[in-house]
């Protein structure tokens, strides 16, 4: 079994010409790294893949996150979301059991200052239009997003916050 978790490479090329600013806050195009362009996996610049198991169109492999077509903004929240369904199918195709399918929702804080946090839970479900709801901003969501990042590096790292 395979997953495909290149992410996106910046098209630096793309959209050529000048703009006048004094401060200019850009994000470059996204595409799909090279590599998958070559290996024939992407349909339109993309890879596809299955919205509810990640799968692609070649059994036993799977692809999340940036590099795929899957219909959710390419963001990390969103990534966590698909890798969790895809560990789950391929954990039900070696042993039997449920598939924990996607369903494109994914949760992001805002930062007001003043110990001021709002969060918005957002779904994108496939063939349905998204819809989210806002929450705060409020102080209890500043121990919620602190207790987010904090929980993440513990899974990832298997140790609490570090200076690095
Ligand atoms: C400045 C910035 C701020 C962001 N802030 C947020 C945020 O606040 N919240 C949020 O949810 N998302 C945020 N994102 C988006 C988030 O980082 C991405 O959506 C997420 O990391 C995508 O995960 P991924 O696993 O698909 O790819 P990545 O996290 O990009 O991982 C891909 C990995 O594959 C490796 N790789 C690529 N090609 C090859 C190759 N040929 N061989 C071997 N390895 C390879 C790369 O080095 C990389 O480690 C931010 C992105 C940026 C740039």
């Amino acid at each position: 079994m395979l997953v495909i978790a290149l992410g996106a490479d910046y098209d630096l090329d793309a959209d050529g010409g000048e703009i006048a600013f004094d401060l200019f806050l850009g994000v470059p195009k996204h595409v799909a790294p090279v590599v998958l362009h070559n290996s024939g996996l992407t349909v339109d610049g993309w890879v596809p893949v299955d919205f509810f198991t990640l799968e692609t169109s070649h059994r036993d492999v799977y692809a999340l996150g940036d590099c795929t077509s899957v219909g959710t903004p390419k963001a990390g929240v969103f990534s966590e979301g698909q890798a969790i369904s895809a560990a789950s199918a391929i954990v039900a195709r070696a042993r039997g059991g449920e598939v924990q399918r996607y369903d494109g929702s994914a949760a992001c804080y805002l930062e007001f200052g003043h110990d001021q946090v709002a969060r918005v839970d957002i779904q994108f479900m496939h063939g349905q239009p998204p819809h989210g709801a806002l929450s705060g901003p409020q102080h209890d969501l500043l121990v919620q997003k602190a207790d987010f990042g904090s929980s993440r590096v513990r899974r990832w790292f298997g140790r609490d916050w570090v200076s690095y």
